[in-house]
């Protein structure tokens, strides 16, 4: 089982109450396919600049990642800028400079055309589309996306609905997108766009999946200590995904199960700057943190 992923490959430069970092690797397809690599086998489709330090790319290849989509462009690499108060829930985004994004014409490889998963991560919903289009129906189809995108470019990530089976937003996206302010609505008005499913993702307070006739309510795994909460949406679509992939059908109860691993992984990668957590634990530090999650939830 394979799983494609475009979105961004990028340089943040971040600051939170407790530290500040520039330059260090960060974007959308760089946390979700970290991740989901601890899953299953993932190839990404993006761009970087001349100036991608080499030592990402080995990383990236050190963990078994697929880069034959990943081409480097003329240029300087995708940059976000962000800052995070004590509200470590929400991003402020000082500056997003597309650079190579701009011009970016994805071309999916040959032999990754069949893919069983397709993750649009967070990028021009125009490119995600162009992606899905190049590729044979997936099983699942799940998609990402921010306030960025749905200011200004709310048409295109409408038209991509259509062809989702889950979209993931966080509560002030979904909000914005449906202009409702009640999330039961919000996610009803989302679904109306086409995606048999939405989840809703609320920051340390867990998140909220509604499908068409069912919802499920995840708490987020309690951390004492949080440094940076970038890259905990994408990674948590990487662990959903991730598990999803290797369930042997889809269905609620494996969606449920992928929903508890991405709240998981992203406890992790919350637990660092960039990926740096993430690059330092195994499976068994999954699984221990999944069964503990399971007894403080058991009633
Ligand atoms: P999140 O999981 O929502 O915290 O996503 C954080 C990542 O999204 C950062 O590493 C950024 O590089 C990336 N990012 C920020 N803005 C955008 C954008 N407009 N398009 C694509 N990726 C972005």
């Amino acid at each position: 089982m394979s799983i494609l992923v475009i979105g961004s490959v990028a340089l943040d430069s971040v600051e939170t109450p407790f530290g500040k970092r520039d330059d260090i690797l960060g974007g959308s397809a760089t946390f979700f396919s970290i991740t989901a690599s601890f899953f299953n086998k993932v190839n990404i489709v993006a761009t970087v600049g001349e100036d991608f330090p080499k030592q990402y790319v080995t990383l990236l290849k050190n963990k078994k990642i697929g880069l034959d989509g990943l081409t480097v462009s003329k240029g300087k690499t995708f940059r976000w800028k962000g800052r995070y108060d004590f509200d470590l829930n929400t991003a402020h985004t000082i500056s997003t400079h597309l650079n190579v994004f701009k011009d970016f014409d994805p071309c999916v490889p040959e032999h990754l055309r069949k893919p069983e998963f397709l993750f649009l991560a967070n990028i021009d919903p125009d490119l995600q589309y162009k992606v899905l289009q190049q590729v044979k129906r997936p099983k699942l189809v799940a998609c990402d996306s921010m306030n960025y995108w749905i200011t200004t470019k709310k048409r295109s990530l409408e038209r991509l609905l259509k062809k989702v089976d889950i979209l993931l937003l966080n509560d002030a996206e979904a909000r914005q997108f449906s202009g409702e302010s009640n999330l039961i609505k919000a996610a009803q008005r989302v679904i109306s766009y086409g995606p048999k499913a939405v989840v809703i993702k609320r920051g340390e307070y867990g998140v909220i999946y509604f499908s068409k006739n069912a919802h499920f309510i995840a708490p987020a795994y309690l951390l004492e200590k949080i440094y940076d909460p970038t890259g905990a949406g994408d990674t948590f679509a990487g662990g959903m995904v991730g598990y999803i992939s290797r369930a042997k059908t889809i269905n609620e109860t494996t969606i449920r199960k992928g929903i508890i691993y991405g709240s998981i992984m992203a406890s992790f990668t919350v637990e660092d700057f960039s990926v740096n957590r993430l690059l330092r634990i195994s499976q068994r530090d999954i699984e221990s943190r999944f069964n503990h999650f399971k007894k403080i939830t058991k009633f």
